[in-house]
């Protein structure tokens, strides 16, 4: 029988493996894990494939973990959740609502896994927001040899462990810190570029979120407000601010005001290839222009976008120490986005950036991470201890976490 196929969501990664499976409960991922590990093959977890990184393929066994899906348990004092690591983000929003409590936040869609958002530190905007892995506060883990172990939120290994790629072993659920509900008030408007940057220190910190997208693909759209037609350059700029669970809810397009997991998350069906580097929150000014001059040289109708992330102390997440801006650029599928990428990373690499975990179609090599991350070579020997056969590696990730 010949090998499956497995294949990322923009269809850029792909891998035959000996086997996908599906698992059906944490004792089966236990089973799976340590009959690979016997047998030295690589085991590589997935949630819903949406990463560009080369983290999932492999040519052991691509563990599926989505069936794992819930809310355990809530704790509405503490606002707090066990989920199963499975959940997608969309998942969780009507449970944790109807249970008075919502994620702190999130970011453009809502498909991801939970266990494989947070894996990455996928992020939303808000410079007083950390990157979704920030949230963690306990997990239980499946390592190579088949055990079940518990990090609880005193447990050192936690802040390792909140974006640890799928490299210490198989999630299966995680504790979540959460907010009491809210709603978010929406605002979609086009400013002239000018005052995006002239105001963008004022806007990030007087409002929840502040984000913008700019870049020359507008036309008319019933979900944006009309652009200005004097307006040269005009940019999107996304508010967000929170008002209280109980605000009347407004459909109103760009303007609309609802609860958070209704208002964050967009459906994109047309897959692209993307890069998203994340560089120190004061830089944006001296990016931002030379970012713009390299797009200028590859021209497409694919935007830029920039959004804040408050820095925290997870040792690999892109915003450890630091709080954070995120500039994200995407390419059609189909030719050859490299250089470009290339090249808007070394813009940002001259500024301290570090790149998104699952927005980067290649790796860089080991001693540019090491010099990215003060904890490096603390979270390879937690690695190495953790699972001493590499089960859970694949060859890009064998290169630089071994
Ligand atoms: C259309 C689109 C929009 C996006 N928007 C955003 C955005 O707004 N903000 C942002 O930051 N990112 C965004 N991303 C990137 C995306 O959030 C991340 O790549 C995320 O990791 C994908 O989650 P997933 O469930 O698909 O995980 P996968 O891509 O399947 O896996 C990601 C990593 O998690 C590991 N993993 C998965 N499940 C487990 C588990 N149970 N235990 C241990 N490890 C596990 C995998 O091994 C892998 O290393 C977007 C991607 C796409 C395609």
């Amino acid at each position: 029988m010949s090998n499956p196929t497995w294949t990322n969501w923009a269809g850029t990664e792909t891998c035959r493996p000996e086997t996908i499976v599906k698992a059906v409960s944490v004792e089966h991922v236990s089973e799976v894990v340590a009959d690979a590990t016997k047998r030295g093959i690589s085991v590589r977890p997935v949630g819903s494939g949406h990463s560009f990184a080369p983290l999932v393929p492999t040519d052991g066994i691509v563990l599926d973990v989505s069936a794992l899906s819930g809310v355990v348990s809530v704790d509405k004092e503490a606002a707090q959740a066990r989920v199963l690591a499975g959940s997608t983000i969309a998942a969780l929003g009507e449970p944790l609502w109807n249970a008075g409590l919502t994620l702190r936040n999130q970011g453009a869609i809502d498909a991801q896994t939970i266990a494989g958002a947070t894996s990455t530190s996928t992020h939303g905007s808000g410079l007083e927001l950390k990157t979704m892995s920030g949230s963690i506060i306990g997990a239980e883990l499946i390592t190579a040899s088949g055990e079940l172990i518990t990090i609880g939120p005193d447990d050192p290994r936690l802040p390792a462990l909140r974006a640890s790629m799928g490299t210490f072993g198989v999630i299966v659920s995680l504790d979540l810190e959460l907010e009491p509900a809210f709603k978010l008030k929406e605002t979609l408007d086009f400013w002239p570029f000018e005052e995006v940057l002239a105001r963008w220190e004022e806007a990030t910190h007087s409002h929840r979120h502040f984000s913008f997208v700019h870049g020359p693909m507008y036309d008319s759209s019933e979900e944006l407000p009309p652009i200005p037609s004097n307006m040269k350059k005009p940019t999107l700029v996304r508010i967000y601010d929170q008002v209280d669970a109980d605000a009347e809810d407004d459909a109103t397009p760009s303007a609309r005001l609802d609860r958070p997991y209704r208002i964050y998350p967009d459906v994109f069906t047309e897959p692209w290839e993307e890069i998203e580097p994340f560089a120190p929150y004061d830089t944006i000014l001296d990016t931002i222009g030379e970012c713009l001059e390299v797009m200028e040289r590859y021209p497409s109708e694919f935007p830029l976008e920039a959004r804040t992330v408050a820095k925290d102390d997870t040792w690999l997440s892109p915003a450890n120490g630091r709080d954070s801006v995120a500039i994200d650029v995407c390419r059609p599928l189909g030719q050859d986005n490299l250089p470009f990428f290339r090249e808007i990373d070394a813009v940002m690499a001259r500024y301290g950036g570090r790149p998104h975990w699952g927005k980067q179609p290649y790796l860089h090599d080991r001693e540019t991470y090491r010099n990215f991350y003060p904890k490096w070579d603390d979270f390879i020997a937690l690695r190495r201890q953790l699972d001493p056969s590499g089960t859970f590696l694949n060859g890009p990730l064998r290169a630089i976490f071994e």
